[in-house]
């Protein structure tokens, strides 16, 4: 059964078509600059050549129109119409405290979704219109739901309560939720797969560093802990966000720079991290890795704070479950960076006798331990596969 796998943002749409039982990828691709001038899909069937089409898109209804005239394309197509396409998972951004799990979707999940668009005001609405452009044009196809908040609702109460007045807890649900709850489940289940290890024995931390960041606890399968809070600002340094700050320093720059809540939100979510700390020298990882060993002090200080927070998380969590057996990095910097995970393990996990191996952690693409057999906690590379979680919860859901 092939699987259309969907994320949809305010003004993208990444797909990809997955065939459910032999995990293969049939075919993947991107819309871009939906209701924008310059819409684009962009469009490569396994083992084929990549597309690229310029293609009017007024909202997310045409661009999966789009999608699927070019997965039932008669030259480029993967399948030969959409009744061979069993169903729809969707990424789901927010699903409060409704969705400790994926869910087939419904009208009243549609509901419960909308009930946590204040929780996630730019990403829960996009999600929505995603769903409703796929029931518009296959009414008759099944859909998932998978949302990134679900793995995170093991958490106990200590870990995601904040310490302010309880009634807003209670009035309005503020509190940690956590984000990239596929990728740290895949993860961490994976890291155990590979080891040959018990997933319910161990104590496992999760570095997904990529563009977007956290960290988690796993402990005996479940999540107790993760860096990203209410929303993806708290945290680890990202490419762009902020990560944590004092609280205090969002009315700070708003009186000296007068500026309101919104546009220091802004600079928080869009011109911090190392992009900021960097002083606009670049938000991407690579450019940082260029430029540091030319000593360029501000890359060098971003890379520094970045891995130092990493670091202290690791920490953070290896004291929250009382140890740790296993560390695992994935995601964009964590899979292909050997020089962020040196600088993380080499300079900052030596007492909890971590010895990385040199040779190991040159390699890329595959999971891979990158710890030397003594080493006391295990170091391994697991490249995420966001996608493939999706479509593997969404068969499981959907298969009659
Ligand atoms: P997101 O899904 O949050 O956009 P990704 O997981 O795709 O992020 O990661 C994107 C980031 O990965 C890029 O910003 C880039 O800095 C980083 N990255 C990719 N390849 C490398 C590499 N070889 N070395 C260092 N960083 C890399």
């Amino acid at each position: 059964m092939n699987i259309l796998v969907i994320n949809c943002g305010s003004s993208s749409l990444k797909f990809q078509l997955i065939d459910a039982q032999t995990e293969q990828l049939a075919a993947k691709g991107l819309c871009e600059r939906i209701g924008i001038e310059g819409s684009r899909i962009v469009y490569t069937p396994a083992g084929g050549v990549k597309e690229i089409k310029e293609a009017p898109m007024a909202n997310h209804t045409d661009a999966i129109r789009y999608v699927l005239e070019a997965l039932t394309n008669e030259k480029t197509g993967v399948v030969k119409s959409l009744d061979e396409i069993g169903a729809v998972g969707h990424r789901l951004v927010h699903g409060g405290e409704k969705f400790a799990g994926s869910t087939v979707i419904t009208d009243e999940v549609i509901q419960a979704i909308e009930e946590c668009n204040d929780l996630a005001p730019l990403h829960n609405p996009a999600n929505l219109i995603g769903i409703s452009a796929c029931k518009e044009l296959m009414p008759n196809t099944p859909m998932a739901g998978i949302f990134d908040t679900a793995f995170h609702q093991t958490m106990p109460k200590k870990a995601y309560l904040y310490g302010i007045p309880y009634e807003y807890y209670e009035k309005y649900r503020i509190r940690r939720y956590g984000f990239h709850g596929t990728s740290h489940s895949y993860v961490s289940k994976r890291a155990a797969e590979v080891l040959g290890r018990n997933y319910e024995d161990l104590k496992i931390i999760v570095c997904h560093l990529g563009n977007g960041a956290s960290v988690s606890a796993v402990m005996n399968g479940k999540c107790v802990d993760t860096s990203m809070g209410m929303t993806p600002l708290e945290g680890l340094i990202m490419g762009t966000r902020s990560g944590d700050i004092d609280p205090a320093i969002i009315e700070f720059i708003a009186h000296k720079e007068n500026k309101t809540i919104d546009e220091v939100m802004a600079i928080l979510n869009k011109k911090s991290g190392v992009l900021g700390l960097s002083d606009n020298l670049s938000s991407d990882f690579r450019d940082l890795e260029d430029a540091y060993p030319q000593g360029n002090v501000r890359a060098v200080e971003a890379m520094d704070c970045f891995a130092y927070r990493v670091a202290k998380y690791i920490g953070a969590y290896a004291a929250a479950m009382n140890g740790v057996d296993v560390i695992c990095f994935t995601a964009g910097v964590g899979e292909n960076s050997s020089f962020t995970r040196e600088l993380i393990c080499n300079n900052y996990l030596g007492y909890l006798g971590v010895k990385l191996d040199d040779e190991a952690n040159q390699k890329r693409g595959e999971d891979i331990t990158i710890s030397t057999p003594d080493s006391k906690t295990t170091v391994m590379v697991i490249p995420t596969n966001e996608e493939l979680a999706i479509a593997r919860e969404t068969y499981r859901l959907t298969r009659q």
